[in-house]
């Protein structure tokens, strides 16, 4: 048996060997078996059903939500000389009849569709007519509520087992934690699964998450670091993605936008000119990367937050396929998430809302945390990891904490003195005695706390601040654009009742910062 199926590998794929767990779900599906795949992407998951596909007596039936991966799939197996098809409502009513005459004669060996076109019933007596000889899930983590990417129409997919009682099943998918997993199986009605879980670590990929101060700067001392390599910055809204390609053009850097407000064709063509190395940067919402399968990716820079870890792992998964070093860096501004959560509360229906505030929660505590970000991320997927990489910023470089008591109790009586009602950047121009010209009509040149903390720059300052709302003795009052509030615990700290350790403030060495004493 394993002969055929390397001779398979070899003829029909060119591979000379299988990836990493690829075999035996192979085996196991063509014992009639039902599967569970979660390989991360990239990994191999096509071949799992397209080997099988080939070898099994009647059409094997994939169901995909995404029309354009669809193409890419078919596109790529008739370059292999493969019977494939898809049927999608991009062909005309004449390709679709001639797709399904092709089903009927038994022509075809696999056959891609989304969920809604399998599920009407005359689709599904005729599939019983011509016989399916296997059905693959394709990002089954769409049938869950618990996943990221919940599609309605997928959770008809449960009809299939009563339909096909005895046609074997295989989900796959690159993005489920545990639970969605579980979900997914019990969903489906998987008997006793071959479950095969591949790695989630990426090795060469190191993570970095820095504080954000002046993020265009940052981003531009970054790319000149780059040296023209390939790159892609996420941002979380088409507004910014516009906003920050013209900064960055401006500056003299090659960039060009994507988001789904441009047509069709303009989308394209930017990605075309990214494959062929024509561009080097791309700035992006999430729209950009499903099907960008360009190898040297060297940088993912995320300008603001993604809302979920996995959408964080599939856009930071973009770099390095080819296995050389590469970097994910996120720049994070409490403010980015304050307003993010805000987004979320209002654009999700509401029985969507609580999960996606629940996933946005897990984002930003992965952005906060102060353990090795690899271990976050592979716990998170259920992958049970304990040993500290040494490739993320956390463990290059450990945060050190200080006894950061004198420092807060200057903040937090300037926060007093200015009547708690203002923002962070008024009250360090006070900490730091600015004399700026609305210090002076304010009169807040003449406060105790005025230059009190001269010594320390602006970032290091905002730092601190950001760090005293972390740990609540400051709050930033959103109803009114973000004023500082002390709060109850504040009152120990004040009257030095109680010391308090924070962690050293990372400051990013810029001309504006490197001179001021950190
Ligand atoms: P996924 O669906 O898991 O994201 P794909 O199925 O698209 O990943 O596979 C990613 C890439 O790996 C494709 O270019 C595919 O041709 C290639 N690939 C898959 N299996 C093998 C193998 N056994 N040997 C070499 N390349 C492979
Ligand atoms: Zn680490």
């Amino acid at each position: 048996m394993p002969q055929l199926l390397f001779d398979t590998l070899k003829q029909a794929f060119g591979y000379s060997q299988f990836r990493h767990g690829q075999l035996e779900v192979i085996q196991a599906c063509l014992s009639g078996q039902d599967t569970f795949v979660l390989m991360p992407t990239g990994g191999g998951k096509s071949l799992c059903y397209q080997l099988p596909a080939l070898l099994l007596p009647y059409v094997t039936v994939v169901v995909s939500p995404l029309m354009s991966l669809m193409k890419d799939q078919v596109d790529a197996l008739q370059a292999n000389g493969i019977a494939a098809e898809f049927i999608n409502s991009s062909q005309s009513r004449e390709e679709i009849q001639d797709v399904i005459r092709r089903l009927r004669n038994q022509q075809l060996k696999l056959l891609y569709l989304a969920p809604e076109r399998l599920l009407q019933p005359d689709f599904m007596s005729r599939l019983a007519e011509v016989g399916v000889s296997l059905f693959a899930i394709d990002e089954a983590h769409c049938i869950s509520q618990w996943g990221h990417d919940f599609r309605p129409h997928y959770t008809e997919l449960a009809q299939l087992k009563q339909y096909f009682a005895h046609v074997p099943m295989m989900a796959l998918t690159a993005t489920a934690d545990p639970a969605t997993q579980k979900d997914i199986s019990r969903q489906l009605n998987l008997q006793q699964p071959y479950v095969s879980i591949g790695s989630f670590d990426r090795p060469n990929i190191r993570y970095t998450v820095q504080e954000k101060f002046r993020p265009l700067e940052q981003v531009v001392n970054y790319l000149k670091q780059q040296e023209q390599q390939s790159g892609i910055i996420y941002c979380a809204s088409r507004r910014k993605v516009d906003e920050l390609t013209e900064q960055l053009a401006s500056k003299g850097f090659q960039v060009a936008a994507y988001h789904a407000g441009l047509t069709n064709e303009q989308r394209n063509s930017v990605q075309e000119a990214f494959k062929k190395d024509q561009i080097q940067l791309i700035i992006a919402t999430v729209a950009f990367g499903m099907g960008v399968n360009k190898s040297n990716i060297r940088f993912v820079i995320h300008f603001e937050l993604p809302r979920t870890i996995e959408a964080y792992y599939q856009e930071t998964g973009r770099a390095g396929r080819d296995g050389v070093p590469a970097e994910a860096l996120m720049l994070v501004d409490p403010a980015d998430i304050a307003r993010m959560r805000s987004w979320i509360e209002k654009d999700e229906n509401n029985s969507r809302t609580e999960v996606a505030l629940q996933r946005f929660n897990q984002m930003a505590a992965f952005a906060q945390a102060q353990t090795c970000r690899r271990l976050v991320l592979l716990n998170y997927f259920g992958e049970s990891s304990q040993k500290p990489c040494g490739n993320c910023d956390i463990c290059v470089d450990p945060p050190k904490q200080f006894d950061a008591t004198e420092l807060a109790r200057k903040a937090l009586s300037c926060v007093y003195r200015v009547n708690q009602s203002f923002g962070m950047n008024h009250v360090i121009d006070v900490l730091r005695g600015s004399q700026t010209s609305r210090i002076h009509e304010l009169g807040h040149d003449k406060l105790s706390t005025f230059a009190i903390g001269k010594d320390q720059s602006h970032d290091y300052w905002l730092s601190i601040l950001r760090q005293l709302v972390h740990c609540g003795l400051l709050q930033q009052d959103i109803s009114q654009h973000s004023v500082l509030k002390l709060q109850e615990a504040a009152r120990a700290v004040l009257r030095a009742e109680q010391k308090l350790q924070l962690a050293v403030p990372r400051l990013v060495q810029t001309k504006a910062s490197s001179s001021s004493k950190t």
